[in-house]
């Protein structure tokens, strides 16, 4: 049988993780790492405040939008231009340029399919086919042929 922590959860259920080699607790309900879990929840929270601070800093929401990754892409050149020129900063310019150039297009065509997507699903339904539907799966002219 697979073991388990055997720390209680505040809805009396045990920790369903796995626990430490020679331990009844997996590592974050073990007493001997109490001190290095504390550590690492600081760390953890540490970082994402300052991942929301950076964010807004730049007024950056992430990269699951065209928007968002354009986004990206302007601070990514704004920070690039404000560099002395050189040539590794041309060629910078020059591929973040054509990876904008990309966002610009799937942006466009992601607006295109929106508008398509919005113009189809407005159409009314159209009408039933009212084709005579001959359900003998023989057509006549096959039948002639059979004995
Ligand atoms: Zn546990």
């Amino acid at each position: 049988m697979k073991r388990h922590c055997q720390q209680r959860l505040p809805d009396g259920s045990f920790c369903r993780a796995a626990p430490l080699k020679d331990s009844e607790f997996c590592l974050f309900h073990s007493p001997e790492h109490k001190a290095e879990v504390a550590e690492a929840r600081k760390l953890g929270g540490l970082r994402r405040r300052r991942e929301v601070a950076v964010a807004g800093a730049y007024d950056f929401g992430g990269l699951s939008t065209v928007g968002d990754i354009r986004r990206l892409l302007e601070v990514a050149v704004l920070d690039t231009l404000s560099l002395d020129n050189s040539i590794a900063r041309a060629r910078t310019l020059a591929y973040l340029a054509q990876t904008a150039l990309k966002a610009l297009q799937l942006g466009e065509m992601e607006e295109r399919l929106a508008a398509l997507e919005s113009a189809v699903l407005d159409r009314e339904p159209s009408p039933a086919y009212d084709f005579d539907l001959d359900l003998d799966p023989l057509d006549d002219d096959v039948k002639e042929l059979l004995p």
